[in-house]
């Protein structure tokens, strides 16, 4: 058995779902389980509505909810056989019936807590699926759609929940294997239940997470992360030109590059796959030929010292300053149980001799968190800040690496900067705004000359 998931862009329309069925075709005999995204932007839309919604706005609320469902019959027509155009009607009928009737009741309170805004979120995996069901019938296909709700379990943390591994796992493996003997499976990315049937989300891009706990579930013997991209690149696609294709890379390392912000992977991803020890594919679904990006368990020797460089946006940097002379014992402990106390993760931290400064991509809940922290410190915020990342196994065993980095960023102000803590990755933050010069000179810099082993 593999799991194949399709991100957001793979199934974004008629033809892009019509390429998915001739990849999952030739594959047929590996046993796949699909793991589908909602199609294109869906979530976001999904999103957006819901914020009309509360906001006073249910108009255009319904109005954005009646172009989301024309996106999708329109889509979704060509794709049917004759015989199952009923069965998709009511399918589409039935699941933006559910949405109307949600979106007229947030209108209605005005509040939107993250079990709606998971409630709202999980239609774009609930009718995708069911839409890839349908094409891959017509594709002849024997396909048979599983509702994720039903074998996810996670807590109740609404928009993050975490699986509950051992129930999850128990249900995976119980459900999924026969069906494989009797054509595909089809499931929803993202989406979840609570042990009492509550629909839950695992974070936004949760569905590669999906598929990677689906493969541990079902003891795959490959999960391939199907996206828009030739596989994990040097860089950011969107900042720069001229990256190049990774072609095989440890999990530590992606798992490093993946929370420092390379889209292409979510963070959790690897988790389940190491536990297993399942290697991960990423592959291009508009160039099903291309090789992609391998993730697998062992160090991957490479004559470059630096294997990717990930960015990360839109952070915030807290600088705490001690209003005692010199930090007294405990200082860190009560700044961090600050964070702790309103769920909020901290990326990077530097410290001197009466200041800390950390970083926070998730500002929800700052205002509270400096309320708390003033009490004992002076606290100033900094915004629209960005981290760069460098990760590779070398990095530890190479002198000079943090050298060429401020040579390469000479005329850049790095405003912190991080290496150690996991040996594989030098971090700095500096201003978003230099972020596409810093990233341009650091990729210039590591990656003016490949490993072809390595790197395509
Ligand atoms: P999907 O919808 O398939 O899950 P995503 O948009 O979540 O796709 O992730 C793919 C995108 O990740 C790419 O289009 C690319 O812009 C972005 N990305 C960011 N960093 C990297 C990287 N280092 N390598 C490849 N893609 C990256
Ligand atoms: N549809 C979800 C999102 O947009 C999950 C995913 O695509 O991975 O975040
Ligand atoms: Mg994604």
């Amino acid at each position: 058995m593999i799991v194949m998931k399709f991100g957001g862009s793979s199934v974004e329309s008629a033809a892009a779902i019509e390429r998915v069925a001739s990849i999952v075709r030739s594959r047929v005999a590996m046993k796949p389980v699909v793991v589908v995204s909602a199609m294109g932007k869906t979530t976001n839309r999904l999103l957006a509505i819901a914020n009309d919604a509360v906001h006073g706005r249910r108009d255009q609320a319904l109005e954005q909810l009646q172009e989301l469902r024309s996106y999708h019959v329109e889509e979704s027509t060509p794709l049917v056989r004759d015989e199952d155009r009923q069965e998709l009607d009511e399918v589409i009928d039935s699941h933006f019936q559910e949405l109307g009737e949600l979106v007229r009741g947030l209108a209605i309170l005005g509040e939107l807590t993250p079990r709606s805004v998971d409630a709202i979120s999980s239609f774009g995996e609930r009718l995708s699926s069911h839409i890839v069901t349908f094409a891959f019938r017509r594709c002849g296909m024997k396909a048979v759609h599983v509702d994720s709700r039903k074998v996810i379990k996670t807590d109740n943390r609404h928009t993050h929940a975490n699986p509950i591994f051992p129930e999850t796992y128990n249900r995976l493996s119980e459900e999924i294997p026969t069906f494989t003997e009797d054509g595909v499976v089809v499931m929803g990315g993202f989406i979840g239940s609570t042990m009492d049937l509550v629909p839950t989300t695992l974070g936004r891009g949760g569905s590669d997470f999906s598929a990677s706990i689906v493969g541990a579930g079902i003891g795959a013997d490959e999960i391939q992360i199907w996206t828009d991209v030739d596989g994990m690149l040097t860089c950011d696609p969107t900042l720069l030109d001229g990256c190049h294709r990774v072609k095989t890379i440890s999990f530590a390392e992606a798992a490093e590059l993946a929370y420092f912000g390379a889209k292409v992977l979510h963070p959790a991803t690897v988790v389940p796959a190491v536990e297993k020890n399942i290697p991960v594919l990423i592959l291009n679904s508009r160039r099903p030929d291309t090789e992609g990006t391998r993730i697998v368990a062992d160090t991957v020797h490479c004559e470059n010292v630096v294997k990717s460089i990930a960015c990360k946006r839109k952070i915030t940097v807290v600088n705490i300053h001690s209003t005692r002379m010199l930090m007294t014992h405990g200082f860190l402990k009560k700044i961090f149980e600050v964070f702790e106390r309103y769920e909020t993760p901290v990326d990077m931290v530097a410290t001197s001799e009466v200041s800390v400064s950390l970083t926070i991509d998730d500002t929800e809940r700052l205002q509270s968190i400096a309320d708390e922290l003033k009490r004992f410190s002076e606290v100033s915020v900094e915004e629209n800040q960005a981290i760069v990342c460098l990760v590779g196994d070398n990095i530890r065993f190479t002198p000079g690496v943090a050298a060429r980095v401020f040579s390469a960023l000479e005329r850049v102000n790095i405003r912190m900067i991080s290496q150690g803590a996991s040996k594989l990755n030098l971090s700095c933050v500096l201003a978003q705004a230099d972020l596409k010069e810093a990233a341009t000179r650091l990729h210039d810099e590591f990656f003016s000359e490949l490993d072809p082993a390595v790197f395509d």
